[in-house]
């Protein structure tokens, strides 16, 4: 097997182009955990760690955030610039597995693995992040609502990486919370709920609530943001919008829990994250 140390993406890229059975090396976490159990055998490995372009957090000209895709978790966790909205990332990234892997896992190589009960995915659809891809035809975005197509499939295209992940200004005065329900700490979610939302004034003009690990993808409706603030967040609205999302659910049975189980936490979990964003807490593991 080779193993390449590109120090630009557009090395990278070319290098994936090669070779259709290479794969990015990000943090190793789950890559390198998976040939260790013979589960693949890439021909390539392109190591993306001399990359610095793909390193850190910076603000574009319309106050949006852009993280790298080599940002390591533990960095997004203690980031202090993501305002609003876009602090929901950091939230869900604080409650990812426990303070090793967060040192080594990465948010583009956790979102290109779309594990159907990691933490970024729900987060990001709820703070309308665009994922910028870079590949042979160039760079494109695609929103992350479109981003997770099915379990550990993704929009990317062949010899596509992802580069960086945007997160955009959304309402200044916007609050979030995380709520993740996990057997033990350290442990991916049974389920998980995030939610962006705004109040001025006590009215609410704006929520984004999407569900983790209760199918293929993150669980997200326009229908139901439109319930949720047309009717200031009350509790029927709530229900409705649960309601909505249960219906749209296909959950797996598994060793973090049944099917009925993922489902009646989602009520529980979609209150729990509405009253922590109220109260600044913005929920916990
Ligand atoms: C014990 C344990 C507990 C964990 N707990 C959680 C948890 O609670 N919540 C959670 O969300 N996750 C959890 N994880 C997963 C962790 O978040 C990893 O960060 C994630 O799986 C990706 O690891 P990585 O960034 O090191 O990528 P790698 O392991 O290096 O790569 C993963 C995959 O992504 C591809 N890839 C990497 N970077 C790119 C890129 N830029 N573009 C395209 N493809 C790329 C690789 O080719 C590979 O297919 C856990 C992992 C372990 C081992």
């Amino acid at each position: 097997m080779k193993l390449y140390h590109p120090s630009t993406v557009e090395e990278a890229v070319s290098l994936l182009a090669e070779d259709e059975d290479a794969r990015c090396l990000a943090g190793g976490a789950t890559l390198v955990a998976m040939m260790n159990a013979d589960l693949i055998a890439p021909s390539a490995l392109i190591s993306l760690d001399a990359i610095e372009s793909l390193k850190g957090i910076s603000t574009d000209l319309d106050g949006g955030a852009v993280v790298g895709a080599m940002t390591r978790h533990a960095s997004i966790a203690e980031a202090t610039g993501l305002d609003g909205g876009q602090n929901i990332v950091a939230r869900a990234a604080r409650v990812i597995g426990h303070p090793a892997i967060r040192n080594m896992g990465t948010i583009g190589g956790s979102i290109a693995h779309a594990d159907f009960a990691a933490d970024y995915p729900a987060a990001l659809v709820a703070a309308d992040a665009v994922i910028q891809v870079i590949g042979p035809a160039g760079r494109r975005e695609i929103r992350a609502r479109d981003f997770f197509v099915d379990y550990m499939e993704t929009a990317l295209g062949p010899g596509e990486m992802v580069g960086s992940v945007r997160l955009p200004a959304g309402p200044a005065d916007a609050v979030s919370a995380y709520e993740k329900y996990a057997r033990v700490d350290g442990d991916f979610a049974t389920v998980s709920v995030a939610i962006v939302l705004s109040e001025p004034g006590s009215q609410c003009n704006h929520a984004r609530l999407s569900v983790g690990a209760c199918a293929p993808v993150p669980l997200w409706s326009e229908e139901t943001d439109a319930i949720l603030s047309d009717n200031n967040l009350n509790d029927d609205a709530i229900t409705a919008a649960c309601d909505i999302l249960i219906a749209a659910a296909d959950p797996v049975d598994d060793f973090r829990g049944s099917g009925d189980y993922r489902l009646a936490l989602i009520p529980v979990l979609v209150r729990r994250a509405i009253a922590s964003a109220r109260t600044g807490e913005g929920g916990k593991a």
